[in-house]
């Protein structure tokens, strides 16, 4: 009676962790036709965002990069990528001509903890600290730059008055220096820079989505549109002026200027929302703010999972005792999480260490890593498949999704509207979770595929870019540093 009273228990037990799962594969579906259903909203809130300041939860940011660089930008030029887990600091030597790849040196370092909820003068002095350092390597090797600009990647929502000067509007992705919030970020930076006696102009500041899009487009000229996937999440695309109804009369040389979407902060009732989602929502510094981020990117994918397995763990003992580090939020990582995923080793090892060392869970039999598997590959295929929508809401807009719908979006003039059906478009991405995680990256591929039809798909062009963010941030200094029309 014992015996049968132990197996009955167990199964109960192994039914409602199954329950668990089956209620958030529920929760978290993404058929076609709700995928169908984001890219519309996705449109539709790309036009509010733009008619009208506050028109949308899309901000659509004008980032004053009126022109993408074409090659002719020649000299050397330095970049400081900040806005994620990694800050970078990169010198770049342009030759006057397109080149397959731009020389250049890159150092890449964390931004320590505790310096993204301290104060931007801590931030920047330590920025500043540091590039100052790999000026002084770089210079010691080659010839020092006639005068040193920079093009100042900063990776968060900001409202831009010229090409170099913008307010922060809002922090994202766990920094919070609240000092900062309203502030001109490259009067910061540029203050820190003389305070510290660095010799260096601030010529350029962008988003890195900006950035991205600049070496995309610098690489192949059908690229109309770039995206970050990593720490955060967005998105920015070039745009018609005449589109832009919020900047009537905005003047631009080109008849069009790249829009930063932040797209992060995008929300629809589409959006196939957990119960999960609402508590780390409001359990995280910018409760009802990046609500698509926060289902999409690398700083909360692991966070889902973590918060999904507790509630296993506290349903059940298939876990032991509810192991007090899996209460701790944010420790477990999506890179480990994609390590989770994709562990092709029999008895999946991999997840049992990760389990044990990470989350302090002890001898956790087969089958219950096999359900961790399986909560890894729900989260992330929820994200890369609504990242896929975001896509092609953006080519919807600009009329490069195959529906012959709205036309435009050109980088160049000429051409109707008729050829746009067939031509060519490329989407440049970048980010740790796009180039790390490979499921993540077929689920994404495999959606962006499936939306657009087995006729369409093949014009659409999805092309990683590597350093794009800094790079394409000295691009664009470059490029309006050497033309005699703009910057203000
Ligand atoms: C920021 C965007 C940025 C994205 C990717 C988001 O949290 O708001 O400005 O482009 O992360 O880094
Ligand atoms: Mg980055």
């Amino acid at each position: 009676a014992a015996v049968v009273g132990r197996r009955v228990r167990s199964r109960r037990k192994w039914m409602r962790v199954v329950g668990v799962l089956k209620e958030l594969e529920q929760a978290c579906q993404t058929p076609l036709s709700r995928l169908r259903q984001v890219v519309d909203a996705m449109a539709v809130e790309m036009h509010a965002g733009l008619a009208s300041e506050g028109g949308s939860k899309l901000k659509m940011l004008l980032t004053y990069v009126d022109k993408l660089p074409n090659g002719s930008e020649k000299g050397i030029y330095y970049a400081l990528d900040l806005g994620g887990t990694n800050f970078r600091i990169l010198r770049v030597q342009l030759e006057g001509r397109r080149s397959s790849t731009i020389r250049h040196d890159v150092e890449r370092m964390p931004v320590p903890q505790h310096l993204m909820t301290g104060t931007s003068k801590d931030l920047f002095d330590f920025i500043v600290a540091s590039l100052r350092q790999f000026v002084e390597k770089e210079e010691a090797k080659d010839s020092p730059a006639s005068t040193r600009e920079l093009g100042f990647t900063f990776s968060f929502p900001v409202k831009q008055t010229s090409l170099n000067s913008g307010l922060l509007m809002k922090w994202t992705k766990g920094f919070s220096i609240n000092d900062m919030v309203g502030k001109d970020v490259c009067e910061c930076l540029q203050q820190a820079l003389s305070r510290n006696g660095l010799d260096m102009h601030v010529a350029a500041l962008v988003n890195d989505t900006v950035g991205t899009l600049a070496l995309g487009h610098y690489n192949d000229e059908d690229t109309v549109a770039a995206v970050i996937i990593g720490t955060g999440t967005n998105a920015c695309y070039f745009e018609r002026a005449d589109a832009i109804i919020k900047a009537q009369g905005l003047p631009t040389t080109s008849g069009g200027m790249v829009v930063n979407m932040e797209w992060g902060n995008f929300w629809s009732s589409h959006l196939p929302r957990t119960s999960y989602d609402i508590e780390l929502d409001a359990q995280s510094p910018n409760p009802n703010d990046q609500g698509f981020e926060k289902m999409i990117s690398g700083m909360y994918l692991g966070e889902i999972v973590r918060r999904v397995i507790l509630r296993m763990s506290l349903e059940s003992d298939i876990f032991g005792p509810v192991s007090p580090s899996l209460c701790e939020a944010f420790i477990l990582r999506t890179p480990l999480m994609a390590a989770m995923h994709e562990d092709d080793s029999p008895d999946l090892n991999v997840v049992a260490r990760a389990l044990n060392d990470v989350l302090g869970i002890r001898d956790v039999p087969l089958k219950a890593r096999k359900i961790v598997v399986n909560v890894c590959d729900v989260v992330s295929r929820r994200a890369a498949r609504l990242a896929a929508a975001g896509i092609v809401g953006i080519l919807k807009k600009i009329g490069r999704d195959g529906t012959g719908g709205i036309a435009g979006g050109r980088l160049k003039g000429g051409g109707s509207s008729s050829s746009s059906r067939s031509r060519r478009t490329v989407v440049t991405i970048e980010g740790g979770l796009y180039v790390e995680y490979r499921m993540f990256r077929e689920y994404l591929h495999e959606a962006v595929a499936e939306i657009l039809g087995e006729e369409f798909s093949p014009h659409v062009v999805l092309k990683v870019t590597e350093d794009g963010s800094g790079i394409g941030a000295a691009l664009i200094a470059a490029s309006y540093s050497s033309s005699e029309s703009v910057d203000t």
